[in-house]
């Protein structure tokens, strides 16, 4: 037995608990522990029955994934998880797990190996493997529907979510849901089970032969639709299907097969990355952990706008009282209601209960005064985005705010330096970038001006936390890290039309790629009208002869804002449907030919490496120029704050995936045909590529 893994006597009935902290994941000596705690309890005459239990929070919450990361990179496994479970299934007494907390991946694999299971109301169980582009590889998938019945086994293993107690209680996965102490009520449980025939789950083939038959093509449609490109739902779900057909030990062959090759997969290594990513980007080298958080009890959010609104929610949400101040009652009042609407619907959706949304209505305080902003602990501000409004506001509340208050902007291009130059203390102001829907979006940039105290950059991240956003740092330079590479795509996107392709084939090709929507489609939901703004703040920097897009202006200036207007590179009905415009399509087909540019065909593959490789190539400067700490930062950006696919990792992982030489290459090719001052390759890249190496490794050396 090893330290992990504790064997105690309660009367009769022997007690197994796990002792990993801090979630008892199924690390090496875990599973071993276990299975001969259960061998010397089945030996021992005394025994009539054993609970199997989680100490501390949680049952088994999951497989190791540092483990899988080992064996990717060529260890062999350390853990034999099959003919861990068969040794469980096979005691002849009576094994019960007691599930509290969540029991998840090989964690409900492991439960799945007793004989019942009982478990505590709050708990939750699941296969979320497919999350990390994997999928159940100890009989997960061969013994779920023996317990939940095949639709609902392939749902859970192809989709990922997991269930609550009482679900599991119905579906037949859990046999009792224990309300009082969970351990006396498994013990109890065990003793009414001792004696009488002990059933293993893996010989139950009930509810294999009763299911509709159409629900695999029906589940491979849905999980190709909401996991559009994945590999890992549909390889869940030919395991499934497997149990139905194969008896159990050949099933559990093939799903370790199938298991295997999704390991192995980028898409996995993509996932495991992003995974780890999210964790990673909260680490900032010179805010070392110990450094000073203020305390946030209270905020204040001005302008009540798109996204003023939904930054008050995560105040809200978060349990902070938060004051909502607006110019206008009419403003004021809209932004109210919209976030009332916001709230109704998660409620009508049953996701958000009446009394918890009129709690969270009641903690934000509309006004139009500064009244009580001399008591808030943080003010973020999110007026329109133009400096001279934001300096005043700036000033304003320099005036009224407390010296320990953070003052946030929620700017997306501006100079926080120069926002910062309004007030007396610079050190206390701070870029809080969140993306919108402001309520729903998990990214937000932390940016840091060059007066920002470290007390207050991990504040922000502490705050970040709180209102349970993905914070990253960036540096002060125009756009920060995300719109700042968003230009170059948005301008690749706008090229290649003048080039010669289609908004649809432009749209079509990123979709395809898996971004949820295509640029041009991006920027009509945005409104055109957004970029307009930015483009005049900052067209004195833009260079002299250098090949800007021709047509975003002149719709902008034909009132085609996008989505919102019905109008923007594509057309769109009430339902904001969108379909081709010819007068577009002329449009720039007249000021491209006016231009001399050539028209020709344009294939998939060169919209997609022009549009994300200007996004690799503007992330590689931004690592040199120190905006992005890593690499990686940059990749948890696109993935929470764009909606890049995690199947890919993020651009910079995805150039990884694709070889730098190539990218590199391909850079190169983009350069001779368009010109340095758009392609010329960042000297990272460059380097990188020529010593063979990755960002990845550009990463593991800078945070060393
Ligand atoms: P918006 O026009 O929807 O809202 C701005 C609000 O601020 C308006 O309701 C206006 O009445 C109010 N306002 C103006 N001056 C004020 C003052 N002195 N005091 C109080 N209220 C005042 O704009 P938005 O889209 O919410 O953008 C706000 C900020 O957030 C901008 O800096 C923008 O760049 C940034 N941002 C926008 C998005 C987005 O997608 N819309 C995303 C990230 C960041």
């Amino acid at each position: 037995m090893s330290d992990l893994v504790k064997l105690t006597r309660q009367g009769d009935v022997a007690v197994v608990t796990i002792d990993n902290p801090p979630v008892n994941a199924l690390s090496p000596g875990v599973p071993e522990g276990i299975q001969a705690a259960i061998e010397e309890a089945s030996k021992d005459d005394q025994v009539l029955g054993i609970v199997v239990i989680g100490a501390g929070r949680t049952f088994i919450a999951g497989a190791d994934i540092r483990e899988f990361i080992k064996i990717v990179a060529g260890e062999r496994p350390r853990i034999a998880l099959l003919p861990f479970l068969l040794a469980i299934e096979d005691c002849p007494k009576p094994v019960v797990m007691a599930i509290h907390g969540t029991a998840l991946g090989g964690g409900l694999e492991t439960a799945m190996a007793g004989h019942y299971r009982v478990i505590a109301p709050s708990a939750q169980v699941g296969q979320p493997e497919v999350k990390l582009g994997i999928i159940p590889g100890a009989g997960g998938t061969q013994r779920l529907p023996r317990l939940a019945g095949v639709t609902k086994a392939l749902e859970m293993c192809a989709l990922g979510e997991p269930i609550g107690a009482q679900e599991a209680l119905a579906l037949g996965i859990a046999d009792r849901v224990i309300e009082g102490e969970l351990l006396a009520g498994a013990l109890a449980f065990a003793r009414e089970a001792a004696g009488k025939p002990a059933p293993k789950t893996r010989e139950r083939n009930e509810k294999l032969r009763d299911f509709d038959k159409g629900v695999f093509t029906a589940t491979r449609e849905l999980a190709r639709k909401t996991r559009r490109g994945q590999t890992a739902p549909l390889a869940a779900i030919d395991a499934v299907e497997g149990a139905t057909r194969l008896p159990f030990e050949q099933g559990c062959l093939r799903e370790a097969e199938l298991f295997n090759q999704c390991l192995f997969s980028t898409q996995s290594k993509a996932l495991i990355h992003a995974f780890f990513g999210e964790r990673a980007v909260s680490r900032i080298p010179d805010v070392p952990k110990e450094t000073l958080v203020l305390e946030i009890r209270r905020a204040a959010v001005i302008g009540a706008g798109t996204m003023g609104g939904g930054i008050a929610m995560n105040y809200a949400n978060a349990g902070i009282p938060v004051i909502l101040k607006e110019v206008s009652r009419e403003a004021l009042d809209h932004g109210l209601e919209v976030i009332r609407k916001n709230y109704a619907n998660t409620v009508k959706k049953g996701r958000l209960s009446q009394a918890s949304m009129d709690q969270r209505m009641a903690l934000i305080a509309p006004q139009l005064t500064y009244d009580g902003f001399d008591d808030a602990d943080i003010i973020v501000e999110a007026v329109f985005e133009g400096m001279a409004v934001k300096k005043q506001v700036f000033s304003e509340i320099d005036r009224i705010a407390k010296p320990e208050c953070i003052l946030a902007s929620n700017t997306s291009y501006l100079d926080i330096d120069e926002i910062a130059s309004a007030t007396r203390r610079p050190e206390m102001v701070v870029g809080h970038h969140f993306f919108s829907p402001a309520n729903v979006m998990r990214l937000m940039e932390i940016v840091r001006g060059k007066a920002t105290s470290t007390a207050v950059l991990a504040t922000s991240m502490a705050v970040a936390r709180k209102l349970n956003k993905i914070g990253v740092l960036a540096g002060n330079a125009p756009g920060f890290i995300g719109n700042r590479m968003l230009s170059p795509y948005r301008r690749e996107a706008e090229f290649l039309l003048e080039e010669g392709a289609s908004v649809e084939e432009v749209n079509q090709a990123l979709y395809d790629f898996g971004m949820p929507m295509g640029p041009l489609a991006m920027l009509d939901l945005a409104g055109l009208d957004v970029g307009w703004r930015v483009r005049q703040e900052f067209r004195h920097l833009e260079k002299p002869g250098v090949r800007r897009p021709l047509v975003e202006d002149l719709l902008c200036e034909m009132g085609r804002f996008g989505q919102k207007t019905g109008r923007g590179w594509s057309r769109y009905d009430e339902n904001r449907k969108p379909s081709p415009d010819p007068e577009v399509a002329a449009l720039i087909e007249e000021k491209a030919r006016g231009a001399g540019i050539k028209r020709r065909k344009i294939s998939t593959e060169e919209i997609v490496d022009r549009c994300i490789f200007a996004l690799v190539n503007e992330g590689a400067h931004l690592l040199e120029e120190g905006i992005a700490l890593r690499a990686v930062d940059i990749d948890i950006v696109y993935l929470n704050g764009y909606g890049f696919p995690a199947w890919r990792g993020g651009p910079m992982f995805y150039a990884d995936t694709v070889g730098l030489k190539s990218v590199l290459a391909r850079i190169e090719e983009f350069e001779k045909r368009h010109g340095p001052e758009l392609w010329a390759p960042a000297p990272l890249l460059k380097r990188l590529a020529e010593a063979g190496e990755k960002f990845e490794s550009w990463d593991a050396r800078s945070s060393k």
